[in-house]
């Protein structure tokens, strides 16, 4: 089980890590770098590990660094825990073009096999929810919270199924979304958060761009959660809210 620093989830869950998407911004990256087993996969390969890689006597988090990896092994480590809110793959993409469909099918029959917990699933890719979704291959139940993760206007994060849980993390917020369609405005909980670390051309976003977000989402009635990386942009306290099937105090442990 992974201990998370991400505020609005409880843990966070990888069996699947690594990413090919080339986010200039990606803390993932820098961290599955600098823990790497130093493996070393062929360009475009993909890695399955039935069994953990053991260096030095300790399990290896990430044995070929940023490179996809699928760590079956995992697959069970939530199986017997108190149900609680559970992100799907923070250190990867798990609906990016290059994961084959069995993946991700192993993952989903995990999530049924323990219902007790809610999965917050996230990608820069949502064309893979709708190419599943049309394939019958994306399950749809009211603890699976399938989000977009966009960080200005012109990333894709409309919608096409009201049946589904869906939500928006805007983080990092690089740019004004300006208003947003009434279309796209079909999210259930919006996240926003602003980059951090130190990276050169990093974006500070302008504390409108926020309050544009936010008046949207009082205007449909969509909960808003602003992470701690707003708190030095944002005047007002942070806004932590939830949509009423996640809320935090329905899974204390
Ligand atoms: S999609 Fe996420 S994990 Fe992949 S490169 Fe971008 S920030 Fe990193």
């Amino acid at each position: 089980m992974e201990k998370t620093k991400i505020e609005w989830t409880d843990s966070t869950w990888n069996p699947v890590t690594g990413c090919c998407h080339k986010c200039p911004y990606c803390y993932a990256r820098n961290i599955a770098r600098r823990f790497s087993g130093g493996g070393v996969l062929k360009y475009g390969a993909r890695a399955v590990l039935n069994d953990p890689v053991i260096i030095d006597g300790k399990r290896a988090a990430y044995p070929y660094g940023f490179k996809p990896t699928f760590h079956r092994y995992r697959l069970k480590e939530y199986r017997e825990s108190k149900g609680r809110n559970i992100f799907v793959c923070s250190m990867a993409d798990l609906f990016g073009a290059w994961v084959p469909d069995c993946w991700i099918q192993e993952v989903f029959d995990e999530c049924l096999a323990a219902p007790q917990h809610n999965y917050i699933f996230l990608t820069k890719n949502p064309a893979r929810y709708i190419q599943l979704a049309k394939a019958g291959k994306l399950p749809q139940y009211n603890n699976f919270w399938y989000g977009s993760s966009v960080t200005g206007p012109h990333d894709e994060y409309s919608w096409f199924d009201e049946k589904y849980h869906w939500f928006l993390s805007v983080e990092p917020l690089l740019e004004n979304l300006g208003e947003m369609s009434e279309t796209a405005l079909k999210p259930e909980w919006i996240i926003i958060g602003a980059e951090t670390g130190r990276r050169a051309g990093k974006v500070v976003p302008a504390p409108e761009w926020i309050e544009s977000i936010v008046n949207q989402c009082r205007k449909y009635k969509i909960p808003v959660f602003m992470k701690d990386s707003l708190a030095d942009i944002w005047p007002h306290s942070l806004i932590c809210e939830y949509p009423e099937e996640l809320r935090k105090e329905d899974k204390a442990e």
